[in-house]
């Protein structure tokens, strides 16, 4: 979904806000159309777009000139926060794009922040760890003015983990000598007052989403008590209810994850452990290759592959030494195999116009940001089929973030259990407030109702800061 896309629902859904009578009582005629005006004006503008370029000599001493963002949307729910990306081709309008999704996140599940994001334009492949070090730290050395734990808090995202954060706080402790440094990034190591379970947060959390959707709400609602006259409606519900009998009754759900990284490789191994369901992960891809079993992919050793090769085993040399049984086909293959449960983990538009009506899935879960188009969206919507949304799935990383930030500031740090309770318990409440009335009021999509949620939170902000006139 592009910038002016992302830009458009915010509009459309702030017309829909309008409309609803109960909310904002005391603003009534030409003066309720003037403040939802200048709230709609808000929060399509975007707060500061910072770019710079880094240079860096490369180990051969040719000096690579790089573009890199940091883009700040909006901050009146808390300070900015939101991932950087070291990734090929990264642009000023992804980055912005990113940032406003980060401000609708934080906000639909209620954290005290606002939205920003952060890009560099390289492959991190083609850097060695010393490149890849001073590319960190000269990002930090150009935006330090603008981040801090009381400004801006970036942390990891594609292309970046926590050693990249590491040498991103050291650079930033440098620059601000006896100032509080801890909290100015997230997605630590450990050592340098990381959390426990970050870097499996997002995937664990995107997992959770779904499994919550499907065993929690839809596995004990009773259709009667839906008021599910809506065709569209019904159909998800009845995809919902299907799925939560096979997990039931254990009979095996094809799930495919596409994207093996931070995110989807956690997922993948998710739904392959998972006690509650007998999931068959049939496929599973990444830049290279889609691999493909229909009677399941062994992940564990998958995984154990990556994390040598930092890739999938893409021929059948790879697959032996893997000692994976798998048939490789081309990379975008993944996205209209036969399956139950597509989670998508890798890049954006992946999902568009020209292959959405061969999309088989009939659950679709957003671990990446903005992995499906508008139309798509729309499209997939219609045909009845379930898509979960990035801002509500892919949270569990900024929720542990949080708690990141706040050991950091309170020096007592949690424990895996600890931070893993908090994330489950806050993603379940979310899921709590979307879903139940997403179909009882039966309102136009999950995605919609999300929106609807977070600009309502960021609205009443503006309003109550008299900053709506
Ligand atoms: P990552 O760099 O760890 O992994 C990305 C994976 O996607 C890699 O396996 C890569 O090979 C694969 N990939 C790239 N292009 C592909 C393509 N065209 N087809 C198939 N696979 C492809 O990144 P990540 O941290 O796992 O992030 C993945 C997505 O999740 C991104 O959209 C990111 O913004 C989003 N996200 C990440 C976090 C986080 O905490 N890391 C939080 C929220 C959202």
């Amino acid at each position: 979904m592009s910038i002016k896309e992302t830009q458009n629902k915010i509009e459309a859904i702030m017309d829909q806000l309008y409309k609803e009578e109960e909310f904002l009582t005391e603003e009534k005629g030409e003066s309720r159309q003037k403040v939802f005006d200048s709230g709609k004006e808000v929060l399509t503008t975007t707060d500061k777009i910072i770019k710079s370029y880094i240079r860096v000599p490369k180990d051969n001493r040719e000096i690579v000139r790089i573009p890199a963002y940091r883009i700040q949307h909006n901050n009146i729910a808390g300070f900015y926060k939101g991932g950087i990306r070291f990734s090929q081709g990264v642009n000023e309008e992804e980055v912005e794009n990113l940032a406003v999704l980060m401000t609708l996140k934080n906000a639909l599940h209620g954290l005290p922040y606002g939205g920003a994001k952060g890009g560099v334009d390289i492959n991190p492949k083609d850097f060695s760890p010393r490149e890849l070090n001073m590319v960190s730290r000269k990002y930090v050395q150009r935006f330090a003015p603008d981040i801090g734990p009381t400004r801006d808090i970036p942390a990891p995202d594609m292309g970046t983990d926590e050693r990249v954060m590491d040498w991103m706080i050291g650079e930033y402790k440098t620059i601000h000598p006896g100032q509080n440094y801890l909290g100015a990034f997230t997605g630590k190591s450990i050592e340098n007052g990381g959390a426990f379970g970050r870097r499996e947060a997002t995937g664990k959390g995107v997992y959770h989403t779904y499994l919550w959707l499907v065993n929690e709400w839809a596995g004990k609602q009773q259709e009667e008590e839906l008021n599910l006259e809506d065709g569209v409606h019904r159909k998800q519900f009845n995809v919902l209810k299907r799925i939560y009998e096979q997990h039931k009754n254990r009979q095996p759900v094809r799930l495919a994850v596409q994207g093996f990284g931070n995110v989807g490789g956690v997922a993948a191994y998710m739904a392959y452990h998972c006690r509650h369901s007998a999931h068959h992960v049939v496929a599973v891809s990444d830049h290279l290759v889609t691999l493909y079993n229909e009677n399941g992919l062994d992940i564990d050793r998958l995984l154990a592959y990556h994390r040598q090769h930092h890739q999938l085993p893409a021929t059948e040399e790879e697959l032996s030494e893997a000692e994976v049984e798998a048939v490789p086909l081309h990379r975008d293959d993944i996205l209209t195999l036969d399956m139950d449960v597509f989670i998508l983990a890798a890049i954006e538009d992946q999902i568009t116009e020209k292959n959405m009506k061969e999309v088989k899935a009939d659950i679709l879960v957003e671990g990446a940001n903005a992995p499906i188009t508008s139309e798509a969206d729309s499209y997939l919507h219609e045909a009845g089929k379930v898509v979960i949304p990035d801002i509500l799935a892919n949270a569990g990383g900024v929720l542990v973030s949080y708690l990141e930030w706040k050991q950091d500031r309170i020096t007592r740090f949690y424990t895996e259990d600890e931070v893993l309770i908090e994330m489950y318990d806050q993603l379940s409440k979310t899921c709590d407030k979307v879903f139940p009335d997403y179909f009882n009021d039966r309102l136009p999509d999950i995605r919609n109702t999300c929106y609807l949620k977070a600009l309502k939170q960021l609205f009443l902000l503006l309003y109550k800061h008299g900053k709506l006139y």
